[in-house]
């Protein structure tokens, strides 16, 4: 049989745009090389009565971002819960996080001066253009229009690495950050999470791709062919699957163990090869009890972001018991070498202990993990919006969606975003 659409890669981006075009009216096959779909957003009960993300996975926007368009798209309602006690730990003292404009005007970080020239510094983020703004580094912008130090640490550590999930802002792009903060005002949102986490979303693009087409885990896609710059199938161990139009859903990176590079220009090649992604360290952790009764917190230093998620959606854990995971963003010079690694891990273990004493006799499992890639593109002023790939590539017939794909958003809303657009493509020219 001849498939309409062929889509390698079962993660965010795969399975969204799958759904949309099954449910446009397209036989669609996915193929998925792991035993469970998902990828980088890949979510399980992980250990009993415990549905875990991997990693915090928070939808920025929430029930206006870019997993609830997906769903809008294809008729459903994405069910989305917000946090809402959200903690800073700043010297060793905990007040509320300062992210709405009651909060900044009143938070005890800030002294009267830091007050004064947030004012201005906040204007320049809602009003200037992004676009004229892609090619500045964030450690740029802050040096030229900010004085205080206090208030350069909340431009760039607190606001932009918990936005754009970015680690050094000599290279993060500035545009990225302005355009970000504008939909976040415009929309008035902040971040939500799926109920039933991850998972949901995961489940629900499954079963729709599924009620005409057919999601494959366990096969992996060895070449994708392309003959006359067309491409013509794909194959797998097992056989050839002729399809009209492949879709390939995973880093960009990884193109060219699948298609043959003299495809594409040269320029591509290079670019898409070196593409950089963020970096970072996950721990999950299972309470034998509640903890805390926080919803999301921060932590200046060490930097981690967290989450209680169970304190948001009590589905994802068992009842009495609490799920926490926390997540913080770290250059390669610290992924890479896995000694520093390590150590950044426990200096982090040892903070959570320290900011919640009833953690440590509590631990009922815990999930470290050191990531090399956690969104497939950095945010930085060489990868900035269209310096990343095209969904629409220069062979015919041949797509690309995910995260290092050129979209709005960070990681999984440019997931869920290139995917809508790709599928919007197919489902118009055919
Ligand atoms: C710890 C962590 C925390 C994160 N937190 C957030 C968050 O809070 N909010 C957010 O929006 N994003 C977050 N992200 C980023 C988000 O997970 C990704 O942006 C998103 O999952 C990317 O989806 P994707 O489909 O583009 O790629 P992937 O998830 O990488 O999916 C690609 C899929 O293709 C499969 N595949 C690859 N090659 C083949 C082949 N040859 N044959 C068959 N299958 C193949 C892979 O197995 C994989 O399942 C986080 C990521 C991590 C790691």
């Amino acid at each position: 049989m001849v498939w309409d659409v062929a889509i390698v890669g079962g993660g965010s981006a795969g399975l969204s745009a799958g759904a949309i075009l099954a449910k446009d009216g397209f036989k669609t096959l996915v193929l998925e090389e792991k035993l469970r779909v998902g990828g980088r957003g890949n979510s399980f009960e992980y250990k009993k009565g415990y549905i875990v993300d991997f990693g915090i996975h928070a939808l920025r926007l929430a029930d206006e971002g870019a997993a609830a368009k997906v769903f809008d798209r294809i008729g459903e309602k994405l069910e989305i819960v917000e946090p809402e006690i959200q903690k800073l730990y700043y010297k060793e003292e905990w007040t509320d996080l300062p992210l709405s404009v009651n909060k900044l005007s009143t938070t005890p970080i800030f002294s009267q001066e830091d007050r004064e020239e947030l004012g201005p510094a906040l204007t320049q983020m809602l009003t200037l253009k992004p676009e004229e703004y892609w090619n500045t580094p964030v450690s740029e912008w802050a040096e030229k229009n900010v004085k205080s130090k206090n208030l350069k640490w909340f431009l760039q550590d607190l606001l932009t690495k918990l936005l754009l999930v970015a680690a050094d802002m000599k290279v993060t792009s500035t545009g990225e950050l302005f355009d970000l903060v504008q939909i976040f005002v415009k929309t008035g949102k902040g971040v939500g999470y799926a109920v039933g986490g991850w998972k949901t979303i995961l489940d629900r693009l499954t079963e729709t791709i599924e009620a005409s087409g057919e999601v494959r885990v366990g096969t992996k896609a060895e070449k994708i062919i392309v003959k006359n710059n067309e491409v013509k199938r794909v194959i797998t161990k097992e056989e050839a699957i002729e399809a009209n139009k492949v879709i390939a859903a995973f880093p960009v990176q990884k193109l060219f163990d699948l298609v043959d590079e003299k495809n594409f220009s040269k320029e591509f090649v290079k670019k898409s090869k070196s593409t950089l992604p963020s970096m970072g360290i996950s721990i999950d952790y299972g309470f034998s009890k509640k903890v805390s009764d926080f919803h999301s917190f921060m932590c200046a230093d060490p930097w981690m972001t967290a989450t209680f998620t169970s304190n948001i959606d009590p589905s994802v854990a068992p009842a009495g018991e609490q799920l926490l995971t926390v997540f913080s963003v770290q250059p390669p010079s610290v992924i890479k070498n896995l000694e520093t690694a390590k150590k950044e891990l426990r200096k982090i273990e040892d903070t959570i202990y320290t900011m919640f004493p009833e953690a440590k006799g509590n631990v009922k499992w815990m999930r470290p993990m050191i990531l090399d890639i956690v969104d497939g593109a950095a945010l930085t002023i060489t990868q900035s919006r269209d310096k990343r790939a095209d969904v629409k590539t220069t062979v015919k017939g041949l797509y690309l969606v995910g995260d290092t794909c050129n979209g709005e958003g960070a990681g999984g809303d440019i997931a869920f975003n290139s995917a809508r657009r790709c599928a919007d493509m197919i489902s118009k020219s055919s």
